[in-house]
């Protein structure tokens, strides 16, 4: 991994040492006041830029959208219910542009649609908001089609659109989506993995793919989609959840590399990614979540070597953001600290924000979308603004 990562300099937790972590898991004040006005220089930078963000991309993932979820989370956190009407905005401009080319909330439709009918719920425009919602639910029929050749991945298939569900209900309100068009959707998710599995005669029951290679993590992988789907397992049977999600997560649980770290693709032997899209940092959520789900301590184990992992490794040389950057590696002790209460994970998590507070110093080459939610800056400030409320903190557009 020579090359790819720096050596981390931070001392690990020690009790009263270091001014990150109270004994009693709360964040030390002075911590926050330097998170915060860095994140609110950050930010002031972010808006006199904005200007220079094409236009040609809408994507939450590296596009205009990306922005509109950072007002969103700025509204909440900030409490400043003058950010929805910003957020909304944007994604006002948006919605002509849709060209119902791809569908996930990252980087289709479903993801400007969706937040949009959070943001018109937010301030009073309940028609509106509905509008949305319906928008995204026409999108139903290509999903649920397993005669097309759309993926079931997060960043451009099925588990992505699936979110969109999930967060319009989470933040709309249930019910928002029908339980019904949510049961197709993980129906289909999971018909189009034993099918694969099947016709590949594999002994694990679902099997998926993405541009003619079998990827491993968040974004594009099976852990991503079992993740979405673990969400979503009020809407799956108890025996598609024993007999088939429970399985596929313990295949994937085998494939961890002795460091700790995981391959992004089956049959990749390199131990070299250590990134939210691709390795240990995706993979925390699905082994907390299955933890909390099954009941199972071996779940857990593999998620804190997965923190070791990026504890050591996570400093990445070649970006700050959330997809593959510091930012987002700093989710995976969020995510621990969240399960486990231990106030350590906590603690190398504010390291990581001390670190973000270096922006653009460290960093060996410029990402192509360098002021988007999940290559740049924008996505910088949303962990800045995050962690300021680590118990309520997520990764955008993965955990609900
Ligand atoms: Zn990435």
């Amino acid at each position: 991994m020579e090359g790819k990562y720096y050596e981390n300099p931070f001392c690990d937790y020690a009790p009263n040492k270091e001014k990150t972590v109270k004994e009693d898991g709360e964040l030390h004040g002075e911590f926050v006041e330097n998170i915060k006005s860095v994140s609110v220089t950050l930010f002031q930078k972010l808006n006199s830029s904005l200007g220079e963000m094409g236009k040609d991309d809408y994507s939450v993932y590296t596009g205009t959208s990306g922005i509109a979820f950072l007002y969103f989370l700025m509204a909440m956190k900030l409490k400043k219910p003058e950010y929805y009407k910003k957020s909304l905005k944007i994604l006002e401009n948006t919605f002509p542009r849709l060209k119902n080319r791809r569908v996930s909330f990252l980087t289709g439709d479903s993801g400007p649609l969706a937040l949009g009918s959070v943001m018109y719920d937010r301030l009073g425009m309940p028609e509106e908001s509905l509008r949305c919602a319906h928008r995204v639910k026409e999108i139903l029929p290509t999903i649920v089609s397993l005669n097309s050749d759309l993926p079931d991945e997060i960043l451009y298939g099925r588990a992505g659109y699936l979110y969109s569900l999930l967060f319009m209900n989470k933040y709309v309100g249930a019910g928002t989506i029908e339980n019904s068009v949510i049961k197709e959707v993980v129906t289909a998710i999971l018909a189009s993995g034993k099918n694969r599995a099947i016709r590949e005669k594999r002994k694990v029951p679902l099997m998926y793919m993405w541009h003619e290679k079998y990827y491993l993590g968040a974004a594009h992988g099976i852990s991503g989609i079992l993740f979405l789907l673990l969400q979503a397992r009020e809407y799956i049977s108890q025996s598609d959840l024993q007999n088939a999600v429970r399985p596929t997560i313990d295949f994937v649980q085998d494939l961890c590399f002795p460091s700790g770290n995981f391959p992004s693709s089956l049959g990749n032997s390199n131990d070299r990614l250590v990134q939210w899209c691709h390795g240990a940092p995706g993979m925390v959520d699905l082994f907390t979540l299955a933890y909390h789900v099954f009941r199972d301590d071996r779940y857990m184990q593999t998620a804190i070597h997965c923190g070791n992992v990026v504890w050591n490794n996570g400093i990445l040389t070649k970006s700050y953001g959330i997809c593959h950057g510091v930012a987002g590696n700093a989710y995976t002790f969020l995510t621990l600290y969240k399960s486990t209460k231990n106030p350590l994970h906590l603690h190398r998590a504010c390291k990581f924000a001390e670190w973000c507070t270096s922006y653009g110093k460290y960093q060996s080459r410029v990402p192509d979308r360098p002021l988007s939610l999940f290559e740049g800056l924008a996505g910088v400030v949303y962990f800045l603004t995050d962690i300021q409320d680590p118990e309520h903190a997520l990764f955008p557009a993965y955990g609900l």
